[in-house]
């Protein structure tokens, strides 16, 4: 069986190389005999990798030293709440509400205290991000949480809203696949599966002097600061996931990094897009100015056509074509992983399936 084109929104396509890589360590990693995930993660031969993969992402992402690189467990779900239980401690928390995931963000940090939703997509279907002038952001909260790029809805801030309280966003579909300047946050996180890794494994880029915010009632193994003092091995991480984690990162820093893969994935997406636009058979979802470079959601003029183009995709080895269940519809997740050719043999194939059932 080759491998096909897949278009996943996660857990996603990871690079050809860095599987095949994985595959020629598996039973043996630099001649202990052993796999990566046979060893114990406080060895010398362990350590190597985790050091490996954090320098990578402070490369990649030019990460200023007052900043810390931690890889938790539990997923971005986890960041959901691990962000209010250790941040918001006092006053309140300023949520953008752009999509299912912000919403999901926003349903936790009201468990853990006050939230006040600045703007609401909601009754737009979540078709954009608002402008700067829509909303007013509270200079005193204790932070203002965003979601840079809405995996569902297909939308992302061309632009970050500017504030002076801490900024935390969400980047688990974008992180890694455009620049960014960290030092205008003051912590990301972003769940591996998307655009870094397998999936069980969360990244955060954290300013070291926030996690001094968790109150002492907060369980131990729920504050940022044991990790960080830890150097994110506090217990046993999902060593498998860090160890691939490196490899991408190793990858994407022998294509040239981060500015590079934007340029490659800017250029997939106005590919898509513009074939998209120029069909009457197809529409898409977001406005245009918010269109995410990475989910682009779309559907044909019926249910019934949405779900004949899914099966005949995968025939043609298409894969993870299929909209998220909330949405329904047709997606195509064009991460750092999926390469242009897999886009063009998906334009050909959208061409074709218009010109069979249009
Ligand atoms: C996938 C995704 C999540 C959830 O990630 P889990 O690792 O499953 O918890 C959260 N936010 C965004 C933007 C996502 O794309």
């Amino acid at each position: 069986m080759p491998r096909v084109h897949n278009f996943c929104a996660g857990p996603a396509a990871l690079p050809a190389a860095v599987l095949e890589r994985a595959r020629e360590e598996l039973l043996d990693f630099a001649g202990t005999g052993v796999s990566i995930m046979e060893m114990s993660h406080r060895s010398g031969v362990f350590d190597a990798v985790i050091k490996s993969a954090e320098a990578n992402i402070r490369e990649l992402l030019s990460v200023p030293e007052e900043y810390a690189v931690l890889f938790l467990q539990g997923g971005a779900s986890h960041q959901f709440a691990m962000v209010p239980a250790n941040l918001l401690t006092d006053g309140e928390a300023d949520y953008l509400n752009t999509g299912t995931w912000s919403a999901k963000a926003i349903r936790e940090a009201s468990v853990a205290g006050k939230v006040r939703v600045v703007w609401d997509g909601q009754d737009e279907e979540y078709r954009r991000m608002p402008r700067p002038e829509e909303y007013t952001l509270n200079p005193d909260a204790a932070y203002v949480h965003l979601c840079t790029n809405e995996t569902i809805g297909g939308i992302r801030f061309p632009v970050v809203p500017q504030t002076q309280a801490p900024l935390v966003a969400d980047m688990s579909s974008e992180i890694l696949s455009r620049r960014i300047d960290v030092s205008q946050y003051a912590l990301i996180y972003a769940g591996a599966q998307k655009n870094i890794g397998p999936s069980g494994l969360a990244l955060v880029i954290m300013r070291r002097d926030l996690a001094g915010r968790a109150p002492e009632s907060l369980p131990i193994f729920w504050r940022y600061r044991t990790f960080i003092e830890n150097d994110s091995l506090y217990n046993t991480p999902n060593t498998w996931a860090i160890y691939l984690v490196k490899l991408v990162t190793d990858w994407l820093l022998a294509q040239g990094g981060v500015a590079a893969m934007e340029a490659v994935n800017d250029a997939k997406a106005a590919r898509l897009y513009a074939a998209l636009d120029s069909s009457d058979f197809y529409t898409t979802m977001a406005e245009p100015e918010w269109r995410s470079v990475m989910n682009i959601v779309f559907r044909t003029p019926s249910e019934a056509l949405d779900a004949a183009l899914v099966e005949a995709s995968s025939a043609a080895g298409l894969a993870g074509l299929k909209g998220h269940r909330v949405l329904g519809g047709l997606r195509a997740s064009l991460y750092n992983a999926c390469p242009p050719e897999a886009v063009d043999a998906l334009i050909s194939f959208l061409r074709e399936f218009e010109r069979t059932h249009g």
